[in-house]
């Protein structure tokens, strides 16, 4: 009897094998494919597995095996190709594949419910309702009638018949003779409206060209175009063409709840229904949008991180919006980088990938840099708008308010005096980021983080933005009882009362993500805005992502030195990436557009990309520093870490694992640790880690390999979590 191997979602990094369910006959086994869904015991409980595949003999003499409970699906949901794609990711990030799978599925499937294609409600003829003679039911002429019309028009809605007169409860007496039978009528695709687009410009031609030159299957392109160059509209021709191929788009954004403009752009060019999938969508909601992407009804789908996973019927295209940004790395569980996993499925569909960006990432870069990624680029802002113009204000000895020096709030009375309107950017929410006791030096601290409580001032609380935890603001210190407490430090609230008071004629709008709760504040927000009347943005990075204000004339970033030294690897490289994309969002209509930066040290180099508008230069130096060190791109970085209740139990682990790892790791490789992370204690947990750099993918792969199953075998492991992150987005 054949054997079914299931992926099972757990910790587990294997499969699971099961006996066929009882009432399986064996056509129904025969038939059964890799996908499909299948209840099974799992310890004392029943789990959600999916079918990986029939095997003849078991590692387990057949008398231990238990039965399968049932197989939910008669064919399986996903395609070959995505079954593959989750294979591979699981391979590649040293995941188990039943966690990987649960991925690419919609809670409701996940959790064993029933299959339920889109569609309208409506009725067929049932075997025995086929089989009536010519002149049914002549004493039941409503019913005859009924029968009749689905006789002639095969499966029929309910709306459309209860529009030919004939009534859901006719219908229900069919049902109970058994003649009719409900069913679900699938709604037909939409035609496609092939767009117009806007008459590109020389560069954008020669983009468009240049990837329609390259292989009609896979082909990895790097779109590096400056803030404003038109990459949108590359896209957008390039969606057009793949509609009228009859195929299906897969664009990933990093955020849609923040930026309903971009999905408007979507829409309004294609017309047509767009399936958008994000982390904000109520089940329902979500369900429709994987079926619908999955079955083909919508050409299009729009999706942050974990859309990288949707179905699709016909897939012809992808895209990676804004590609080097943090959102695609997924950080807990299942860690991995949706841009990656972006690529590996396009060479999986053999279609083209795009990846877009104004600060591409050092790896997207690096790879085209080896002629992985085809590199092309935009290098003029399309339209009538041009680059805004850097200034560096040099805070050594001024006087500040809330963090604003002189030059900076006439720079922004000017702007609002024109009518124009201007953002802030100051990426700390809060009031500020500490409180201290002036008499005894004492600091707000959280009880379960190494970290400082943040004061929010409006509601009178301290907050840890680590951990979550909360308290009341404390009259006095916690130490010495005096009253001489004070916030130190700046923080967006604060910055907000201040502007209140310097410019009380004109609205001063807080961007973060105390203010911009619920689903549709950011929309309206951003309509506000796109009014056009004169205001002040002050806000964190939610600002920055992908916004389109054309009233913005004047952008300032606040403390530019807080992103100026970071103990991470990747710090300068996110500093140039946000740096560049908040000078970005000045001018960028008929408007021309100013930058400022306030800073305390205005010879930091980093900082002159941006005012050169020069960030391949940096990046270019940055590669460098990366080569000469060992780390990605040029090498591969692996983390192991460890989270628990006491700090030695998660470092001897870590030296364990090194220690048993370490003489058999390929040439190249190098182990670090364990250290503490850099914030040790984190919601009451102790985190160390263990880094690995390995000089190549493959000698990764066999370290990574050897780890987990080292990492397996250690009785330790079960005093803690453990787990494996495959390149890491921080050291962290
Ligand atoms: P990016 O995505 O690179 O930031 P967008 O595609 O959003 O750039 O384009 C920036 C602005 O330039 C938009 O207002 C867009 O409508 C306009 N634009 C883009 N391409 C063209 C073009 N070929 N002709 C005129 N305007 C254009
Ligand atoms: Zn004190
Ligand atoms: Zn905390």
């Amino acid at each position: 009897m054949p054997i079914l191997r299931l992926a099972v979602p757990s910790p587990l990094r294997r499969s699971f094998d099961y006996l066929p369910p009882p009432d399986l006959n064996d056509i129904a086994l025969a038939q059964l494919q890799p996908g499909v869904r299948i209840e099974a015991p799992f310890g004392s409980r029943r789990v959600i597995g999916y079918l990986i595949e029939l095997v003849d003999d078991s590692d387990l003499p057949a008398d231990s095996l238990k039965a399968a409970i049932r197989v939910l699906d008669e064919t399986p949901l996903i395609s070959d190709r995505l079954l593959q794609l989750a294979r591979w990711s699981a391979a590649y990030y040293h995941h188990p594949l039943g966690e990987v799978l649960c991925a690419l599925f919609p809670k409701r499937l996940r959790e064993g419910l029933e299959h339920q294609p889109l569609g309208d409600p409506g009725w067929q003829l049932s075997t025995r309702g086929k089989g009536l003679p010519d002149n049914p039911l002549p004493r039941s002429p409503r019913q005859a009638q009924a029968i009749k019309v689905l006789a002639e028009m095969g499966a029929t809605s309910a709306t459309s018949l209860a529009q030919a007169g004939i009534s859901a409860q006719i219908m229900r007496a069919l049902r109970d003779k058994g003649l009719v039978e409900s069913t679900v009528i699938k709604r037909s695709r939409p035609p496609v409206a092939r767009a117009t687009g806007l008459s590109l410009t020389g560069e954008q031609t020669e983009v468009l060209h240049a990837i329609h030159q390259s292989s009609q299957g896979f082909a990895c392109h790097l779109l590096d175009g400056i803030t404003g160059s038109g990459k949108t509209e590359v896209y957008l021709q390039l969606i057009d063409e793949c509609l009228a191929r009859e195929q299906q788009a897969l664009v990933l954004i990093p955020e849609i709840g923040l930026t309903p403009q971009t999905l408007q752009r979507f829409q309004q060019r294609f017309g047509i229904d767009i399936a958008v999938l994000h982390s904000g969508l109520g089940e329902a909601e979500r369900y429709r949008a994987w079926e619908a992407a999955r079955t083909g009804s919508t050409a299009i789908v729009i999706g942050t991180r974990s859309a990288v996973f949707t179905p699709l019927s016909r897939p012809g295209l992808i895209i990676v919006d804004e590609e080097h940004d943090a959102s695609y790395k997924q950080q807990d569980g299942f860690r991995y980088w949706a841009r990656d996993v972006a690529v590996k499925r396009a060479q999986l569909h053999d279609c083209p990938v795009v990846l877009g960006s104004a600060t591409p990432s050092l790896e997207s870069l690096y790879n085209a840099l080896q002629g992985r990624y085809q590199h092309h680029r935009l290098t003029q802002r399309a339209g009538d708008s041009a680059l805004p113009a850097v200034d560096i204000i040099d805070l050594r000895r001024q006087s500040l308010r809330a963090g604003l020096s002189n030059d900076l709030i006439d720079a922004v009375a000017q702007c609002l005096d024109k009518g124009e309107q201007c953002l802030l950017f100051l990426n700390r929410r809060g009031y500020a980021p500490s409180l201290q006791c002036h008499d005894c030096g004492w600091v707000a601290q959280c009880a379960s983080c190494d970290a400082r409580m943040t004061v929010h001032r409006r509601q009178q609380r301290l907050r840890c933005h680590h951990c979550g935890a909360e308290r009341p603001l404390p009259n006095d210190c916690e130490s010495c009882h005096s009253h001489n407490i004070a916030p130190i430090g700046l923080g967006t609230e604060q910055t907000e009362q201040c502007l209140h008071q310097l410019f009380p004629q004109w609205p001063t709008y807080r961007v973060d993500s105390d203010s911009m709760q619920g689903r549709h504040a950011m929309q309206e927000l951003v309509d506000t805005i796109n009014r056009g009347a004169p205001c002040i943005l002050l806000g964190t990075q939610m600002l920055t992502k992908g916004h389109h204000f054309p009233r913005v004339s004047l952008v300032a970033v606040i403390d530019a030195d807080a992103l100026l030294f970071s103990a991470d690897f990747r710090g300068e490289e996110r500093m140039a990436q946000l740096l560049t994309q908040v000078a970005g969002r000045a001018g960028r209509e008929d408007i021309p557009g100013r930058v400022l930066v306030q800073t305390h040290y205005p010879d930091h180099p980093a900082l002159h990309c941006v005012l050169d508008a020069n960030y391949a230069h940096l990046a270019k130096r940055m590669l460098a520093q990366r080569q000469a060190s060992g780390l990605p791109p040029s090498g591969v970085l692996i983390i192991v870490r460890s989270d628990c209740a006491d700090g030695a139990w998660g470092e001897q682990f870590l030296q364990r694992l090194r220690t048993d790892c370490e003489p058999s790791l390929g040439r190249g490789c190098q182990l670090v640790g364990p250290l503490p992370a850099p914030m040790q204690r984190r919601a009451g947990r102790y985190r160390s880690q263990l880094l690995l750099t390995a000089p190549n993918r493959a000698s990764a792969h066999n370290a990574a390999t050897q780890m987990v199953s080292a990492a397996e075998a250690l009785p330790s492991r079960k005093q803690l979590k453990w787990t494996i992150d495959i390149d890491p987005l921080d050291v962290s």
